[in-house]
């Protein structure tokens, strides 16, 4: 395929192989941009955000909505395209596409919702009521909107809908790995109207063109998702400008004596090993308190063996490879590290290319890195733990703060949990691994900077623009 970029689809200086990484073949080939593209791409785009200033909201609801119908039609290609370039099962992949359309629709809303605010000016000493203050919503111009692999449509969507929706221009940078579910997602919007020069994707290596993108200073707002030491260069580089940043975790799931154990086991061992725990609220450790240590270990053993790795596009399985071979190598390293320092391999962790089988390790130590670093793998970290003091201690005991669970029947311990834990996210009886499109989202320390979820998106893409009418003074 080709990108799109300064309202037209264009070949680059080079092109990049798109890879299945189940079984190591070449799915497609897109351009390798430089930056020069970047260059054209936001000439284009910042031209454009100038004309989109203008247009009235309903105007683009209506394209917004005509793009939610499209991606409704498409839902199969979509799906079958990312299960394809990512590796997720088609199952899990379907699920992703089925989102798309609401999520679209979503953001027409809230993009032409751009309420103001009225200002008690009279309350300023000496102002008098000759004035009337308000706050105006505005666009904030070019959006870079810069997406990693593991969800090729939904955290893609995240940012270009609200980004139109809310009237800018969006230059959308998608992983080199998955970069066909974002080209195809441009094809919808410009499908359903939007100005060619309004929506780019621009294709290639970060490396390349990261710093292009980020340093200039026509691009007024970055929106970032991806790792935390990507998501510091880019901060580095960006100067002046809005920033939203997406980045890594090591999402914890407390287990307490008095929790339905049952349900825990089930809900880790879903939050553990969806999308072959690529996915940054996976749960990467479950702290649990030692009166239920050697039940939960039971119960999650019993359903993690049930799960079946393979072919992605194969209804048995629930969890197809990784997103490359070198990415399988390195989860296996992380494990067999984590187990020569003294921790226990119960089940999984074997190796065939890029597929690894589900693996739970125990008796993981709280500094191990195995807990500290993330390792965006299938694989959950046990660690046991005595009292309620201690698991709280556990979940903030890393760098990270994206999402956080605790299971528990005692109102005041979730409360208790809920207060102490530092993540942007918390759940009270279920895993870090459940979102709504509509809700705030984002993490803290480590974690990010700033709110996704299509309401807090829109506010974030937008500028408030104060307004003093003077009268009779
Ligand atoms: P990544 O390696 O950080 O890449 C993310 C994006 O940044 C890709 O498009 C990448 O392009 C680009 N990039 C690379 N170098 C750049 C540079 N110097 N300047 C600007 N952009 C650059 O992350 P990933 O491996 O795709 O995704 C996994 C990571 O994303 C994990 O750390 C995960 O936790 C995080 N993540 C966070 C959230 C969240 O909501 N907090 C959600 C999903 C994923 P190339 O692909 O061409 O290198």
């Amino acid at each position: 395929m080709k990108m799109h970029i300064a309202g037209n689809w264009t070949d680059g200086p080079a092109a990049q192989q798109v890879i299945n990484p189940f079984d190591g073949s070449v799915i497609d080939e897109v351009p390798a941009a430089d930056a020069d593209a970047v260059d054209r791409a936001i000439a284009a785009a910042y031209r454009a955000s100038e004309r989109a200033r203008s247009a009235p909201a309903a105007e683009r609801q209506a394209l917004m909505n005509r793009a939610g119908a499209l991606a409704d039609e498409r839902v199969p290609e979509l799906a079958e395209t990312i299960a394809r370039e990512c590796g997720k099962t088609l199952r899990e992949a379907t699920v992703e596409a089925s989102r798309a359309g609401d999520l679209i629709r979503l953001a027409g809303h809230e993009g032409a919702q751009l309420y103001g605010t009225g200002l008690p000016l009279d309350a300023h000493p000496g102002a008098g009521t000759q004035r009337l203050g308000f706050t105006l919503r505005e666009p904030c111009g070019v959006v870079a909107a810069i997406t990693p692999f593991n969800f090729p449509l939904l955290l893609v969507l995240h940012k270009i809908a609200p980004a139109l929706g809310a009237g800018n221009a969006v230059i959308l940078k998608p992983a080199s790995h998955t970069p066909l579910t974002a080209l195809q997602l441009t094809e919808i919007f410009l499908d359903a109207g939007f100005d060619p020069e309004l929506v780019s994707c621009i294709t290639g290596s970060g490396g390349v063109i990261g710093d292009a993108l980020s340093a200039d200073e026509r691009v007024r707002k970055i929106s970032f998702t991806g790792s935390t030491e990507v998501g510091n260069r880019i901060t580095q580089r960006a100067g002046v400008k809005k920033l939203s940043l997406e980045l890594g975790a090591s999402c914890p799931t407390v287990v307490l004596d008095d929790a339905d154990v049952e349900k825990a086991a089930s809900a880790i061992a879903a939050g553990g090993y969806a999308n072959a725990g690529q996915v940054c609220i996976s749960v990467q450790r479950a702290i649990v308190q030692e009166g239920v240590y050697g039940d939960f270990l039971d119960a999650l053993s019993a359903k993690v063996r049930d799960l079946r790795t393979g072919d992605p596009f194969a209804e048995s399985t629930d969890v197809g490879p990784l997103v490359s071979e070198r990415e399988a190598e390195r989860v296996e390293r992380s494990i067999r590290a984590s187990v020569e320092r003294g921790s226990e391999l119960l089940l999984g962790g074997e190796r065939s290319g890029a597929l690894l089988q589900p693996a739970i390790v125990a008796n993981v130590d709280v500094h191990d890195p195995l807990s500290q670093e993330e390792l965006f793998g299938p694989a959950v970290a046990v660690t046991k733990v005595a009292s309620v003091d201690e698991a709280i201690a556990a979940a903030n005991g890393t760098r990270y703060g994206l999402g956080a669970g605790v299971f528990t029947g005692n109102l005041g311990s979730s409360i208790r949990f809920i207060r102490e834990v530092r993540a942007g996210v918390v759940h009270a009886n279920w895993t870090p691994l459940w979102r709504a499109d509509l809700m705030p989202y984002g993490g803290m320390k480590a974690s990010g900077i700033g709110k996704e979820g299509i309401r807090s998106s829109v506010s974030e893409m937008t500028e408030e623009k104060t307004v003093v009418l003077h009268g009779d003074v």
